[in-house]
């Protein structure tokens, strides 16, 4: 049922916290059913997590250094994947039977809730590498014997990248050949770098996108907003390419942050 079903979404630092609150408020704008969940570091301030409590039904702190449990073992080896480790703590969200995982610097745009109808590991391919699945949106199935899989993996093989995408392609290996109904449509993961990389197809298919993914170096609280005006400050020639969901992602945040600030 729904209520055993959730959105998780992670942020180790006020940065990408702020991610996560317009990713939690563009998820309940759009009515989603599912409970919300985020895993966030020791490093969130208390002002961060105060916002993250009025959208999110969960805000679950994750410590893997302190955890003292396997997670811990694992990463003291690789120090290196901390983040990623931080990430793989969605699997012991055992008291949910489905999840979908969404980085904190993406966006729904519409209802996904029909992702709750695919199975673990349904995501959508990366632009970059289209064999590989992107890890910013993906449905997975909590457990504590993958999780203890997924750590053992990264123990022993690391990550081809450096961060989670490389662990989860490694040890979801078959995603490209195994079942076609585990290849998310890019609507579901729309990355920016679409817009430039194929602008006829973005100009095509752009319209329908769902989720929204500023991957990439520059995010969107890395611009500066002015509420009154209604406008993106600095750098805006790479916003360029995503005016109208940088406008969005701004207008989303502060409806969610001004109103607590007056
Ligand atoms: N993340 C985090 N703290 C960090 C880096 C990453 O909480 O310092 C989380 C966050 O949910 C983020 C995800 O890990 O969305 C993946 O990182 P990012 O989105 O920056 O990678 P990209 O999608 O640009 O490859
Ligand atoms: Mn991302």
């Amino acid at each position: 049922g729904w209520c055993n079903q959730a959105f998780v979404t992670l942020a180790t630092n006020d940065k990408y916290a702020k991610g996560a609150v317009v990713l939690g408020k563009s998820l309940r704008n759009h009515k989603t059913s599912k409970k919300l969940v985020v895993l966030i570091g020791p490093h969130v301030s208390e002002p961060s997590r105060a916002v993250l409590q009025t959208l999110y039904d969960e805000v679950r702190l994750v410590d893997v250094l302190d955890s003292g449990d396997t997670a811990h073992l694992a990463m003291m080896q690789r120090p290196d994947l901390g983040v990623t480790f931080t990430k793989l703590h969605c699997w012991t969200l055992t008291h949910y039977s489905k999840c979908v995982f969404m980085d904190a610097d993406t966006m729904a745009v519409a209802n996904i809730d029909e992702l709750f109808d695919r199975e673990e590991l349904s995501a959508a391919p990366d632009p970059g590498w289209p064999d590989c699945f992107n890890s910013g949106v993906f449905v997975f199935c909590p457990s504590n014997e993958t999780y203890g899989k997924l750590l053992q993996y990264c123990t022993e093989h690391g990550s081809f990248d450096g961060g989670d995408q490389g662990v989860l392609n490694g040890y979801f290996s078959d995603w490209a050949t195994s079942d076609i109904r585990k290849h998310l449509p890019f609507i579901y993961n729309m990355s920016s770098i679409a817009i430039y990389t194929y602008l006829p197809a973005f100009k095509q298919y752009g319209s329908n996108a769902k989720v929204v993914h500023f991957l990439g170096k520059t995010k969107p609280w890395s611009y500066t907003y002015d509420p009154n005006q209604r406008r993106v400050q600095g750098d805006v020639q790479e916003a360029s390419s995503h005016p109208g969901y940088l406008l969005e992602w701004w207008s989303l945040y502060s409806s969610c942050v001004l109103p607590l600030k007056q």
